[in-house]
């Protein structure tokens, strides 16, 4: 059954001028582009949308880091798309994700990853929720 996720193109991905090689991976396994935009957000919004890793160590410079420049924020939908997605962007650590992921390929480090994925339904209809309001996603 379809199902939604929700993704962003990080500012490294951006800045690097990878934006359209990661749509086109994502494009070509299967995954259709429900909704996307462009934003810059601020450091209070990127801590509102990363709030369950407010206790982590890298909390603060994860924040930093995702409101130093323009993203793309995207819904998803394909047939067990949250999963599929994950698969697609590579283990957290580029060092260690799978050669043809999108990790691999675009991300420098652990933190500036290049793309973000939800990790379960109700993460996914929180953050879709966080970014898109009803009416975009049609
Ligand atoms: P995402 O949630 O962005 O899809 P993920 O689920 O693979 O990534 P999480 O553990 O949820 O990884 O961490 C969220 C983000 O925080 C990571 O994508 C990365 O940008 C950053 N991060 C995670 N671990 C570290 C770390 N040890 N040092 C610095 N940044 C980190
Ligand atoms: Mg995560």
């Amino acid at each position: 059954m379809a199902q939604r996720t929700f993704s962003i193109i990080k500012p490294d991905a951006v800045r690097k001028g990878y934006t359209g090689a990661v749509l086109a991976a994502i494009e070509q396994a299967g995954f259709k582009i429900l909704a996307i935009k462009k934003a810059s957000i601020s450091k209070e919004q990127a801590e509102g949308f990363y709030y369950v890793h407010k206790e982590r160590p890298f909390f603060n410079d994860l924040c930093t880091f995702m409101s130093s420049g323009p993203l793309f924020l995207m819904v998803l939908e394909k047939d067990n798309a949250i999963a599929d997605l994950r698969k697609l962007m590579g283990a957290t650590n580029p060092a260690n994700a799978e050669e043809g992921t999108i990790r691999r390929k675009f991300a420098g480090s652990i933190q500036e990853n290049a793309i973000h994925g939800s990790d379960a339904e109700e993460t996914a209809a929180f953050e879709i929720g966080y970014w898109f309001a009803g009416y975009e996603l049609i």
